[in-house]
């Protein structure tokens, strides 16, 4: 089969995830092995817009597998989401002479991705797409995995361990809030990993009683002197759990707000290696001609989707963990 995709461009969007650079390295590497030119653009479609591009070689993606952030920045352009906007995007295309792009993101960069691929298309013009999923949420619905998730859990871990060794010390009660406005897959990893007395995600409804009250009771009586809850941003904010902690037990919680410091930090085995590997089936794909895809996990293995079918994809949020950490905390 000829190949058709000669120069293709990266850009890296939405919300920063720790391996995202690893996923970059992948690209262009892959891209140079097979032939394929390779341009950088930087602030996502903001970029793309803007013609904020850099030419990519092997080397300008040396030493950076290791690094947190991204190299090529991100943005998030709401100009791109109107037809004039994409329309000056594929503006920059055409003057780059770009027949592919490569973008590294979440739901919304896939959809972006989409609409100028149609875009293009309406115009007579190709222009394929292949989007990676990276976001330290793991709220992707099309993959079992997204580049980043690791790396976070195990940046709140770290933050909690050293938490908890001054909450033992002090024989406190500590409300720690991490990332997830809609999503409580790190909440729960963490809060399963730190040992948490209890766990507040958006996923579930929650009864202040029976899953805060009572755990920390159960746990007193059961002589625990120290008590770790964790709360999904998406739940509301930590200072009121710690507030109605303190006037229906009548201890005095500390809060701490974990916050961006998630979104940083080197990346893991798993990102590094997953990064990898979705870096190069995304350049695969796009070299057979595979264009409007999402290359993405499915227990373990990594797989290529079309990008419509992707997005409508739902990740159904299972109760296993939940009970885990029920079984593990609630004695
Ligand atoms: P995160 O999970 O970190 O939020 P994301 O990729 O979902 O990542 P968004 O801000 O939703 O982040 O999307 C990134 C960019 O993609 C937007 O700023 C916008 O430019 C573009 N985009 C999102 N949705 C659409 C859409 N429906 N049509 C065109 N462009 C879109």
């Amino acid at each position: 089969m000829e190949q058709t995709v000669k120069r293709i461009g990266i850009l890296t969007s939405g919300g920063d995830a720790p391996g995202m650079n690893a996923a970059v390295r992948a690209v262009v590497r892959t891209a140079i092995s097979q032939g394929v030119e390779c341009v950088g653009i930087r602030r996502g479609y903001h970029g793309l817009i803007n013609g904020d591009f850099m030419p990519m070689n092997a080397s300008s993606v040396s030493h950076i597998i290791h690094k947190g952030g991204t190299v090529l920045y991100t943005a998030r352009s709401k100009e791109f989401t109107t037809e004039e906007g994409r329309e000056k995007a594929l503006g920059t295309c055409k003057l780059l002479g770009l027949d592919g792009i490569v973008a590294i993101g979440g739901d919304g960069t896939f959809r972006g991705a989409l609409a100028l691929s149609r875009q293009a298309t309406a115009h007579g013009n190709d222009l394929q797409v292949v989007g990676i999923p990276a976001t330290i949420d793991n709220d992707i619905g099309c993959s079992h995995y997204t580049i980043g998730f690791d790396t976070a859990c195990n940046t709140a871990i770290e933050c909690i361990d050293k938490l908890r060794d001054t909450m033992q010390s002090h024989e406190r009660c500590s409300v720690v809030e991490v990332m997830g406005r809609h999503a409580g897959y790190l909440a729960l990893d963490v809060g399963i990993s730190v040992g948490a007395t209890a766990v507040l995600i958006p996923e579930r409804t929650f009864d202040f009683e029976s899953d805060v009250v009572e755990p920390i009771r159960k746990a007193r009586l059961a002589g625990v002197t120290h008590f770790m809850v964790v709360v999904a941003e998406g739940v509301g904010s930590a200072v009121d759990i710690a507030r109605r902690i303190q006037e229906e037990i009548g201890i005095d919680p500390r809060v701490t707000v974990l916050g961006h410091i998630q979104r940083g930090g080197t990346p893991s085995s798993r990102d590094r290696e997953t990064a990898s590997r979705m870096g190069y089936a995304a350049v695969q794909s796009l070299v057979e001609n595979r264009g409007n895809r999402v290359i993405a996990t499915r227990d373990g293995s990594i797989v290529n989707l079309d990008m419509e079918e992707a997005l409508a994809m739902t990740k159904p949020f299972t109760m296993d963990r939940y009970m885990v950490l029920e079984a593990l905390s609630r004695h």
